[in-house]
C-alpha cells in the first residue's frame, strides 16, 4: 500500500500531498475493494467535529487540507505549509477525470434540485449515476445502506455540509459497502449552478472564503472570527499537549 507523508495538526493526521499522490492511493484502495472516506480539514471542520476528532484516526479514513487556515496553522506549527490545497470541489472533479474509466457514482445530500443538475453535469462527463437521495429526506434506518449495497458504486458523493457529512461517513464505516466515500460540501450546488462559485483570480489567491463570506455574511461571519479564533487556538492546544506526552513517554 502507497503511504502518504502526514502532519499532525488541530488533533487530527492530514495527509500532505500533492493531488497526483493522493489519487494514487484512492485508486489503489478502489482496485483492491477496500472502504475509503476522504474528508477535508478546513478550519469549520476541525472545529466543528473536534468532540469525535480520534474517530478520523482510523486506517480506511484519508483527512486531506483544505483552505488557507490549514496552511498558516501548518505554517506556524508545522514548520511549513501543505503540498497543496486539496478542497473537495477541486479535489473531486480531478479524481473524478483521473480514475480511467467511467465512475459509477451514488450522490447523497443537497436539494433536490441542486442533486438533479449535479447528476446531469457527471453523466455529461461519462459517469453512471447509480442512485441518488437528497439531502433532506429521512429514510427508515438501514436503508440507504441497503440502497447502497444494491447499487454497488465505485464513489459516494455526500453532500450534507460540515459537519452532518463526515459524521455520516465515520459513523457508518463499519457497515458501508466498498466503495471511495468523499465529503464534498456544496459541490452539488456548484455544479448544478445553484450557487456560484469564486471566480477563478480569486481561488488563485486564495480568497474563496471571502468570496462567499460576501454573499452569506449572516450565516458565515461567527465561522470566519469566532471559529477562525477557535481553530488556531485547538491548532495550538492539541500541539502543545502531544508535545507534552512526548516528553512525558521519554
Ligand atoms: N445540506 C444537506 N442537508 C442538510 C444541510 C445541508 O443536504 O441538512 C447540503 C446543502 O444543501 C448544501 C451542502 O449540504 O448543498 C453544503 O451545505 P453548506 O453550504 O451549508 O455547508 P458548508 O460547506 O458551508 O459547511
Amino acid at each position: 500500500m502507497i503511504q502518504l507523508p502526514y502532519k499532525h495538526l488541530g488533533g487530527y493526521r492530514v495527509v500532505a500531498a500533492n493531488q497526483q499522490e493522493l489519487q494514487s492511493v484512492i485508486l489503489q484502495r478502489m482496485a483492491l475493494r477496500k472502504v475509503t472516506a476522504l474528508v477535508y480539514a478546513n478550519a469549520n471542520m476541525v472545529v466543528q467535529c473536534a468532540p469525535w476528532h480520534e474517530r478520523f484516526d482510523d486506517p480506511r479514513v484519508i483527512v486531506a487540507n483544505d483552505g488557507v487556515a490549514m496552511d498558516l496553522a501548518a505554517r506556524w506549527l508545522c514548520g511549513g505549509r501543505f503540498p497543496s490545497n486539496l478542497n473537495g470541489t477541486d479535489f473531486t472533479p480531478y479524481m473524478l477525470e483521473h480514475c480511467g474509466r467511467p465512475m459509477r457514482l451514488f450522490l447523497y445530500g443537497a436539494r433536490p434540485a441542486s442533486i438533479e443538475g449535479a447528476a446531469r453535469a457527471l453523466q455529461a462527463m461519462g459517469h453512471e449515476v447509480v442512485g441518488q437521495l437528497d439531502g433532506y429526506t429521512v429514510l427508515p434506518e438501514g436503508e440507504l445502506i441497503a440502497r447502497l449495497r444494491a447499487a454497488e458504486p465505485d464513489i459516494v458523493l455526500v453532500a450534507l455540509g460540515n459537519p452532518r457529512q463526515e459524521r455520516w461517513i465515520i459513523d457508518h464505516l463499519d457497515e458501508l459497502p466498498p466503495a471511495v466515500y468523499t465529503a464534498v460540501g456544496a459541490y452539488f450546488d456548484f455544479l448544478s449552478g445553484l450557487a456560484p462559485r469564486a471566480p477563478r483570480l480569486v481561488r488563485m489567491l486564495r480568497l474563496e472564503w471571502a468570496f462567499r463570506l460576501s454573499l452569506e455574511p449572516r450565516r458565515l461571519l461567527r465561522r470566519y472570527t469566532v471559529g477562525g479564533y477557535e481553530f488556531f487556538r485547538q491548532c495550538w492546544r492539541e500541539r502543545h499537549s502531544s508535545a507534552r506526552n512526548a516528553r512525558a513517554t521519554a
